[in-house]
């Protein structure tokens, strides 16, 4: 759970990693996702390198995150009919599992599937593309202090020591400042530390690179294993489908008071009631001051499609689908 002074940091720190993702080696296709990560080790922002064109082909198995069941059954399902329990590998638990999959995969269109004396074959639509490229986490910090450089750095010495991530940072705000070399220097070597400066709100230029990242990937010590590939697969498609702007599914976008605003080039969340950006924690069922969209804000001029808050929700999805198609189509330039 991100602590309630870092949310809107976060999504900050998403959307300039949005906007100008390789911080130090020039323009890299990638996908940006947050609170994401391992039941060990939960990262803040999530940055997935892509390969445009596997992309592409990845777009076509549909917008929704592939989950790790539905992932066994698409990247082995055969180019022909077969029996689902002859075409895939053994999954590690029962293999009814494994058929509830496949029938779920089918409802989804992700493969085919038909009964043939009284067994359940499948077959491929598609290959399941290579897509990921490389797995950048990110520590959000806006004041960093000692004790936050502390616990910080453990946290980063477990991503080093894993190398599920291929590269780790810290982002901590600046404004104009130089990160005390005191804290830099508690930091593990690897980590890269990304200076941030949102005092005029977020464009590609608001951060600096006060400390250049390790290559965290097993290169040279051998590739990652097979479950470590599956894993860090997971996290990418779960990237994927959640995206950043997700926040409006544990928001209160229904309320009378939410509003999207800008800050720079980012859209973030806005309480009029409060007249600042809620946090995730506030802005949730509990809070006083909520207050439900008039009923008249649903019948006039959004007759069908439901108020305002709907249309936040539409608003937030098309921006994520936006920069999908940025990513697809030129490579994530710009
Ligand atoms: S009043 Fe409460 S629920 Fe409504 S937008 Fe503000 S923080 Fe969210």
């Amino acid at each position: 759970m991100t602590p309630d002074a870092e949310f809107g940091y976060e999504l900050l720190v998403c959307r300039y990693a949005e906007l100008s993702w390789h911080p130090s080696d020039g323009a890299r296709p990638a996908i940006v996702s947050r609170q994401l990560g391992t039941q060990e080790r939960r990262w803040d922002t999530v940055v997935i390198e892509v390969d445009p064109a596997a992309f592409a082909a990845r777009r076509a198995f549909g917008e929704r995150t592939i989950d790790s069941d539905l992932l066994h059954v698409v990247r082995h399902a055969p180019a022909d009919w077969a029996w689902y329990r002859d075409a895939l590998p053994h999954p590690g638990y029962p293999w009814r599992y494994v058929r509830q999959a496949v029938h779920r995969a089918a409802g989804r269109d992700l493969i085919e599937k038909r009964r043939r004396n009284n067994r359940i074959q499948l077959r491929r639509k598609r290959p399941y593309p290579d897509w990921v490229e490389r797995i950048v986490a990110i520590e959000n910090k806006p004041d960093l202090d000692r004790s936050a450089a502390a616990a910080l750095a453990d946290q980063l010495e477990h991503d080093v020591e894993t190398a599920l991530a291929d590269e780790a940072w810290l982002a901590t705000e600046t404004t104009g400042e130089r990160v005390e070399p005191a804290l830099l220097r508690a930091m593990p070597v690897e980590a890269g530390i990304l200076a941030t400066d949102f005092s005029a709100g977020v464009d590609g230029d608001a951060a600096d690179v006060a400390w250049h990242p390790s290559d965290l990937s097993p290169a040279g010590r051998g590739a990652r294993d097979a479950e470590t590939e599956t894993r860090r697969l997971e996290i990418a498609e779960r990237a994927y489908g959640k995206g950043w702007r997700s926040f409006h599914e544990t928001m209160r976008p229904d309320c009378r008071h939410f509003e999207l605003r800008r800050d720079g080039r980012a859209v973030v969340p806005y309480c009029a009631a409060k007249t600042k950006r809620p946090t995730a924690r506030e802005c949730a069922g509990a809070c006083p001051s909520f207050a439900p969209e008039p009923p008249q804000w649903r019948t006039k001029g959004w007759p069908i499609e439901g108020g305002p808050g709907k249309g936040l929700k539409r608003t937030l999805d098309r921006r994520r689908e936006r920069e999908r198609d940025r990513v697809t189509d030129d490579g994530g330039d710009g």
